[in-house]
This record gives C-alpha cells, structure tokens and sequence, in this order.
C-alpha cells in the first residue's frame, strides 16, 4: 500500500482536491484526519472528548491523542488503494509517527503534494465553506454549489458552517500552519518526496496537475 500526504494551509484545498482524485479513480482513497477527529466528537469517544477543545479554538489536538489513532488513520481497507492522507502529520513528530507506522505495516510513503494558493485566496475560500452536518461533505457557495441552495446533495440536511472556520478561529490555525505544520515541507523536500501542485486555479486543473505527479511517480 502507498501513502500519499496532503500539504497545504487550511483553505488551500487538500479536502477538496484528495476527494475528486479518489472520486475519479478507484486506486485512490481519501482519509482526513479532521473528519476522523469531528467524527470521534460527534460520537463522544474518548479522543473526541478530549479533542474538541483544541479545534475549537484552532489549536492542533496534542501529538499523544494523535498517535492513538495514527493507526487508524494509516491503515488501508486492505483493497490496496493508495491512502490521500489530508491533514495529518500536521508536526514533525506525527511525520514521524506515520514513518513509523509506514515501515511497520509494509507500506511505503510515495509523496507529499504541497498545495500552493496565493494567500489573499484563502479568506474567501474559507467563508464560503460550508459542511454536510451528517456525511461531511464540504461545499463552497460560489465554487461547489450544491443541487439546492444550502442542503447537502447526498443526506438533504442543512449544511453548516464549521465552527473553527470563524475568522478569529482562522487566524490561529493560519499561524499554527506557519509554526507547526510548514517545517514538514523541508522535511519532505530534504527526503526528495515533496511536490508542488499549483492550487490557484480552477479545482479541475489543481485535481489534473496533482494527478500528474502520481502518475509521473507510478503511484
Ligand atoms: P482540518 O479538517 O484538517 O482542517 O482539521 C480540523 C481541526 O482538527 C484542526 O484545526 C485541528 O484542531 C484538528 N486536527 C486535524 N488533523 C490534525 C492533526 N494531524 N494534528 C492535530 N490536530 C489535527
């Protein structure tokens, strides 16, 4: 199995793109660790009870609750699809964690894909994200509108906006990017596994250059 890492800021699309790649092509599967994370704290297990403060103030949900679902996480469904992991590492010690997890279970890590988006971008693209409360699916108002206005094309249920995309919240993860979660670039590059995918334009193209790279590299 091959592991392929999202990179980007938040709004930089690593949601959106792993999505349609692995809606396009059965080899492919998305795994977001947020997803996972408000999944677990809508259910009320013990990760989620205790990361739910963390995300709601932006901050990263500590390494030590991290590595009790890297498993999780990291692990395929056995069909040997290739895992577009979305958001996690987020430090350099989670990028450790998955390289140990990596080598235990067989797998190896194809790449890292850096999502690049002019910074002036991402304000917009942020407000106008809206989630399926149910499904998680992520609309945007005016880039992925749904069939009816406000409702989720899959469950009908009134979408939302995620409580940590509020502007204040916003700004802490922006600068929690930028002490965190950038490093992991060097960290990749270091290693010869980072890929920098233009994300300025249209999600088709971003979704056709990203696609680019895995094929350029047999994954
Ligand atoms: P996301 O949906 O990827 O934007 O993640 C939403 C929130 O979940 C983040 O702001 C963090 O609070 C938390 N989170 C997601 N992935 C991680 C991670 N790898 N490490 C720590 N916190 C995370």
């Amino acid at each position: 199995m091959k592991i392929v890492v999202m990179l980007g800021i938040p709004g930089s699309g690593k949601g959106t793109i792993s999505g349609r790649i692995a809606a396009a092509d059965a080899g492919y599967r998305h795994v977001s660790s947020g997803s996972l994370l408000r999944d677990a704290v809508q259910r009320k297990t013990a990760v989620g009870l205790e990361a739910e403060e963390y995300m709601q103030r932006g901050e990263l949900v500590p390494d030590s609750i991290m590595a009790r679902i890297v498993g999780e996480l990291a692990s395929g469904s056995g069909d040997g699809a290739t895992l577009l992991l979305d958001g996690f590492p987020r430090t350099l010690a989670q990028a450790e964690m998955l390289d140990t997890t990596v080598a235990e279970s067989g797998a190896t890590l194809g790449l890292a894909l850096l999502l690049n988006v002019p910074l002036e971008d991402l304000a917009e693209r942020i407000s106008g994200r809206r989630i399926c409360p149910d499904c998680g699916k992520g609309y945007h108002i005016t880039n992925i509108k749904p069939k009816r206005e406000g409702y989720c094309d899959t469950c009908e249920v009134e979408l939302i906006t995620r409580k940590d995309d509020e502007a204040e919240t916003v700004r802490n993860r922006m600068l929690v990017y930028e002490a965190e979660t950038a490093p992991l670039i060097e960290f990749y590059e270091s290693r010869g596994k980072l890929r920098r995918v233009d994300g300025s334009g249209p999600i088709e193209q971003t979704v056709r250059f990203a696609m680019g790279h895995l094929k350029e590299a047999g994954i």
